[in-house]
This record gives structure tokens, sequence and C-alpha cells, in this order.
């Protein structure tokens, strides 16, 4: 088993300044509830909120996909939000957005709850494989139409605790 480093830890760091800076920027000073999806990007939304400056609240949400031949295209909630986003700034946070069916699906059910603004932000994103446009406002890397681990991403259950991207060789 060999894993390349393909996005390393100082990279990431400084990125993710920059889209804490933009968040910042953007909200000027408004509070804005962070939505990260489980279970890969709690790593990077711990590490996004700590660069904020904006007044922050915080949840997550777990939703999981069902991507095969007899897929509806929808996702199922394992795990609601409880924090209230009527009239709220909401930033929802993915680590990786492939299809886009996960973070299309989720903006679409948040939006129901008629919070102010929703804005997308996802460390990566894989354009190859889009099927469900969305328009991301904070992206940290685009990326090849490769498995990634760490930081976060799983392969099986393991190397979510990576403290950088890589590249899975089996
Ligand atoms: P989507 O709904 O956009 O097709 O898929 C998003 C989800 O698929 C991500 O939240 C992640 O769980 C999983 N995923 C997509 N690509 C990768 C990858 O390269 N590595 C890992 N570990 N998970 C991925």
């Amino acid at each position: 088993m060999a894993i390349e480093t393909y996005i390393s830890q100082e990279k990431i760091e400084s990125r993710i300044k920059e889209l804490a800076r933009q968040i910042d920027q953007d909200f000027g000073g408004e509070e804005v509830v962070v939505v990260g999806v489980l279970n890969g990007a709690f790593i990077f939304v711990a590490d996004l909120i700590r660069q904020m400056k904006s007044p922050v609240y915080f949840d997550f949400i777990g939703a999981s996909s069902y991507k095969g031949t007899e897929s509806t295209g929808k996702i199922t909630i394992t795990k609601d939000i409880k924090v209230d986003i009527k009239g709220k700034n909401v930033v929802l946070v993915e680590d990786i957005v492939d299809t886009g069916l996960t973070i299309s699906e989720l903006n679409v059910l948040l939006k129901e709850r008629e919070p102010k603004s929703i804005k997308l932000a996802t460390l990566l994103h894989k354009p190859a494989k889009t099927a469900h446009p969305v328009s991301i406002d904070y992206l940290g890397f685009e990326i090849e139409d490769k498995f990634v681990i760490g930081y976060g991403l799983d392969f099986d259950g393991r190397y979510r605790e990576l403290p950088y991207i890589g590249i899975y060789n089996g």
C-alpha cells in the first residue's frame, strides 16, 4: 500500500486561511451558521472556523447517497442540524464535491428552511464527474478525477487522520 501526497498540509493550511478571509469579508461581521457535512468535512470545518473572525454558530448534518444504477438521485439525512437557520446566513461545508448530488440536495433542503442566505463551500471539487451542477462559492482546490484520502476523507473508514490529501494506490 502506498499513499502519494497530492496536496500538502502547508498548501491546505494557507488555502483555508484565504477562504476564511473571503468568508469574513462577504459577511462583514454578521453572524454565520456553518453547517459541516458528516463525516468527511469534520477536519476541514474545524480548521476553517478557527481561521474565521465572523461570529460563528456551528452544526453538523449527516447525509448518505445511494448512487448505484438503482439510484433515484436522492440522499438520506442520517443526522439533521438542531440549530434554527431561518433568517440566518448559512455556509454549507463539504469535504469534496464529486457528482454534486450531496451538496445540491442539501442546498435544496436547507433553503426550504428560509435562511437569509446560503453559500456553498468545499475543500475539493472534481469537475470531471459533475452530474448535478452547483455553484460553489468557496472552493479550496479543483482536482483531477482521482480517489483521494486524508484530511477527513476515508478509504473504507481509514486514513481520515492524515494531515494532507493523498492518493491511495492500493
Ligand atoms: P457527490 O454526492 O458529490 O457525488 O459525492 C460526495 C461524497 O462522495 C463526498 O462527501 C465523499 O464522501 C465521497 N467522495 C467523492 N469522491 C471521493 C474521493 O475521492 N475520496 C473519498 N474518500 N470520498 C469521496
